[in-house]
């Protein structure tokens, strides 16, 4: 386990239990909260420059802020990512905000879509920069059909289309962890995103990652931007991290934000998501090396974002 390039200063806070009898009480920085998924206007999609969301993730009381924007591809693909052109550009926005807040860390990730048919490309992209981590995400089930795209949310109408999307995309998620490419496995449930599930209980869907996930040993992101999308929930369904949890699986919470504002937005729900189901720790990264720190008790409800 490394240490943090800036670690926040060993102060305890008030009336804070050290998690391990004699051992020295982990920094008030360890029982923070950190936001690893934030976009930028590169993917066209997203407001506010780096050092926009480094100064919200600090206002907001977390301890690190990661930028995770879209990968980019070896030839034009869609409109929602960062030309391969624009990499160089992405890479000095972070080193500007690294540089301009000092002590706060600012993690250099990138979100990057699993397509089975690109992996020798995803392969050459990790080795691109000095990436703090690696996010992987499911979008595409088939050629140019994402599931979070509204564009075809008449195909999954009726039972059969939603039953053959869900499949597709759960299979495509455990391929995805099983590759070992990534570090965090983003919005797990994405398929939920307009609230189409099919019937009965839905932990047949997500055995296989959970398996894939224990066996590579990777992290499962907890993101709140499902509660700013139609479904209005976490992902994932509280099942599946009951699941994870089951399975020593580690988890990240993360805001996915697309705009300054949105950096930490409802950690409290999250935060209190997780500890119910059992989760104690989460984790940091840095040279896609990573360390295990203490979850808070609690987040204060004023972090998260107003509309
Ligand atoms: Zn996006
Ligand atoms: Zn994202």
């Amino acid at each position: 386990m490394t240490m943090a390039r800036a670690r926040a200063p060993e102060i305890p806070q008030a009336g804070e239990q050290c998690l391990l009898a004699g051992m020295r009480c982990l920094g008030q920085g360890s029982r923070m909260l950190s936001d690893y998924h934030t976009h930028t206007p590169l993917c066209h999609h997203a407001e506010g420059a780096p050092l926009e969301y480094a100064q919200a993730a600090k206002a907001a009381g977390l301890a690190e802020i990661g930028l995770s924007d879209h990968n980019p591809m070896p030839e034009a693909f869609d409109d929602w990512r960062m030309a391969r052109e624009d990499l160089p550009r992405y890479l000095q926005w972070v080193e500007e905000a690294r540089q301009a807040m000092g002590d706060f860390p600012v993690r250099l990730g990138l979100e990057c879509d699993y397509l089975s048919g690109h992996l020798p490309w995803l392969e050459q992209t990790a080795q691109m920069a000095p990436w703090d981590y690696l996010i992987g995400s499911v979008h595409y089930i088939d050629d140019g059909v994402a599931v979070d795209d509204p564009k075809h949310l008449s195909r999954w109408r009726n039972a059969s289309d939603l039953a053959w999307m869900w499949e597709r995309y759960w299979q495509l998620y455990a391929e995805m962890i099983q590759s070992r490419l990534f570090d965090i496995h983003a919005h797990p449930d994405l398929a939920k995103r307009f609230g189409l599930r099919p019937a009965g209980d839905l932990r047949r869907f997500y055995e296989a990652s959970i398996e894939a996930l224990a066996a590579t040993g990777a992290a499962l992101e907890v993101s709140t931007a499902g509660l700013r999308k139609d479904v209005r929930e976490i992902y994932p369904a509280r099942e599946m991290l009951e699941m994870a949890f089951a399975a020593g699986v580690p988890i990240v919470i993360n805001s996915d934000a697309h705009r300054p504002q949105d950096v930490g937005a409802d950690y409290a729900q999250a935060l209190a998501l997780v500890r119910s189901v059992g989760y104690r720790s989460t984790l940091r990264f840095e040279g896609r090396r990573r360390r295990e720190v203490p979850l808070p008790e609690t987040w204060p409800t004023a972090a998260t974002s107003t509309p």
